[in-house]
């Protein structure tokens, strides 16, 4: 599995990482072999979040007697991130993930509590070692700008973000802007949340023709498309072994510029949206 330098933090990150929303009601032994199989494939960047039910349990059970493999993210939501909700947000996520320190903490997205406020608890959670570095999620161009204002140079470690083949908006603004101040682009339902393009569509047989030539899967190209530029990250959610496993295989895998062209014309960027998507 590739791994990449996460922005400006020091951390050697896996270009494709393991997503873990959505998974109540689900078979939990599932997930954990899942990602337990991602793990053993180098899928090593699990993304979590308080917001997420049980995950950070199931998490927990997948990570057990191997967290130090792993770059561990979980996300405090906006309404938890004034100075001792943060706190006591990290402490409970901390407490679920069984572990003693987050690898990255995000704001999920931005919201009312100002941000000099979050950033400075974040501060004090790095210096205390509880997170090892801090990021944001959702945040178009605006609110990076705001961000990059309040905290100290080099401390904004990435922005997650919905990217996907039929949703690019963050090609209009967001990606150039974190390429020029080294924040770290991290893909956030590369499958489009389930609705991945089926092979009988224009695209969906680009994707196969180009797969096909790799010996590789459609879902394979895309993640190698998604992750095309140095800063940019994916983090898909598989729920059996069998998905883990086809999802690390994009790991090695090189498209030619041919090929990504081809990929660039099938999923056009389209227009400039008035916000930044977000699920
Ligand atoms: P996604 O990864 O785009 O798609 C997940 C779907 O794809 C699931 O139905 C999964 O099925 C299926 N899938 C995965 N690998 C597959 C494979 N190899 N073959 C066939 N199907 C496959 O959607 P997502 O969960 O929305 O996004 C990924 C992660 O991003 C989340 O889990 C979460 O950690 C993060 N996220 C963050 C935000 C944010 O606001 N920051 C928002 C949304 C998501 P199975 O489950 O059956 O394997």
């Amino acid at each position: 599995m590739e791994q990449r330098q996460f922005g400006s933090t020091k951390h050697e990150v896996a270009v494709i990482g393991q997503g873990t929303w959505q998974i109540e009601g689900r078979d939990r032994g599932g997930a954990v072999s899942a990602w337990r199989r991602g793990l053993d494939l180098g899928m090593t960047h699990i993304d979590t979040a308080e917001m997420y039910g049980t995950a950070e349990e199931v998490v927990a059970e997948a990570i057990a007697g191997r967290r130090d493999e792993v770059f561990l993210v979980s996300k405090v939501l906006p309404q938890n991130a004034s100075r001792s909700r943060t706190i006591a947000a990290c402490e409970q996520s901390l407490a679920r993930l069984k572990t003693d320190r987050l690898d990255s903490y995000l704001l999920h997205w931005r919201g009312q509590h100002p941000l000099e406020e979050t950033i400075a608890t974040f501060d004090q959670l790095q210096r205390e070692g509880k997170i090892l570095s801090w990021g944001v999620s959702n945040f178009d161009v605006p609110d990076l700008e705001a961000a990059w204002k309040i905290a100290d140079k080099g401390r904004l470690a990435c922005n997650q973000v919905l990217y996907h083949l039929s949703e690019r908006a963050i090609e209009h603004g967001v990606l150039s802007w974190c390429e020029k101040h080294g924040v770290a682009v991290v893909a956030y339902s590369p499958f489009g949340h389930g609705r991945f393009p089926g092979p009988r569509t224009t695209g969906g047989s680009v994707l196969q023709k180009i797969a096909a030539a790799h010996n590789a899967t459609a879902r394979q190209v895309t993640l190698r498309f998604l992750v095309r530029r140095p800063l940019l990250f994916a983090i898909p959610k598989a729920s059996s072994p069998e998905h883990s496993a086809e999802n690390a295989g994009s790991g090695e895998l090189h498209l030619t510029e041919a090929e990504l062209a081809q990929i660039d014309e099938a999923f056009p960027l389209g227009p400039r949206p008035r916000e930044l998507p977000m699920l």
